[in-house]
């Protein structure tokens, strides 16, 4: 019970990598406010997981949804002790940048790398008497491209550049670091009418060099060590999950 009388926001918390982070932080005694805004995974989370854990709909990218999040939060566990910013649009693919409309750029932009500094302003004062933690969940595309991915890959750089500059600004009192997860195969953490096994082939675990294609629980298990007291001397850090996959070389 690392995280007993604790409590989280988990933005994004009610399906994929944000809901096994959730699970994890209540499964060790933890309260955690889900701001995410798809009702019905939001709700299926709270039943799944049971009274530690509550659901608030919420944009991330519009400040007075963030803000109202913020406050339930506090008013429902009497404190703030980290925030995980893991919403995202996280399906990167979007086609040629010559048809790309600013408005699609501006979405990804808001929901991926707004959303995370608003979330961050606002849970300030709370994370400062707690001296708590925030964790950014970036990716792997923050260094490396597929084609045709811009807003993603300059949202995801964006991501690491905040952590750094976040961490810089509110320490001591707060530490601020950031995940970049690899392929994390996440259909398991849907709702429960929409969970699935992946469909994943031995070449994509293959191509690996740790065997496998990546788990949300792989992400689960260190966002909880960043939040924890033992990691008490770690910020401003990124720190890569995927399978070894930035440090493969690759020639066709
Ligand atoms: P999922 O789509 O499975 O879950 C994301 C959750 O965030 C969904 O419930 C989604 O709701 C919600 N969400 C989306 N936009 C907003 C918003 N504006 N405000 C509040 N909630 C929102 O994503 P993943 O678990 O795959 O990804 C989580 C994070 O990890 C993202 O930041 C992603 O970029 C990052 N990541 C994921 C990787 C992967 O391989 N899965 C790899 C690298 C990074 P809805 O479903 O209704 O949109």
């Amino acid at each position: 019970m690392r995280f007993a009388s604790n409590v989280y926001i988990v933005t994004g918390g009610a399906s994929g990598i944000g809901r096994a982070i959730t699970k994890l932080l209540s499964d060790e005694g933890a309260l955690v406010m889900i701001a995410d805004h798809d009702l019905h995974a939001g709700h299926d989370a709270v039943e799944e997981y049971g009274d530690r854990v509550r659901f608030t709909r919420c944009d991330v990218a519009r400040e007075n949804e963030v803000k109202r999040v913020v406050s339930a939060t506090i008013r429902w566990g009497g404190r703030l002790d980290g925030v995980v910013n893991n919403a995202g649009l996280a399906n990167p693919a979007i086609g040629p940048i010559e048809k790309l409309e600013l408005s699609v750029w501006n979405t990804f932009i808001a929901t991926n790398l707004t959303g995370a500094f608003l979330c961050a302003k606002h849970a300030i004062a709370g994370l400062r008497r707690s001296h708590g933690a925030i964790v950014n969940i970036g990716s792997t595309r923050a260094v490396q491209s597929e084609p045709e991915t811009l807003p993603y890959s300059a949202s995801k750089g964006g991501i690491a550049a905040l952590t750094h500059s976040l961490a810089i600004s509110l320490g001591p009192e707060i530490r601020v670091n950031c995940i970049e997860p690899g392929w994390i195969a996440t259909s398991t953490f849907a709702a429960r009418d929409r969970r699935k096994a992946p469909k994943l082939s031995k070449r994509d675990h293959a191509q690996h060099p740790a065997g496998r294609v990546g788990t949300p629980e792989d992400i689960a298990n260190l966002c909880a060590w960043l939040l924890s007291a033992e990691a008490g001397f770690v910020t401003g850090a990124v720190y890569v999950s995927d399978g070894g996959m930035t440090r493969k070389m690759i020639y066709l």
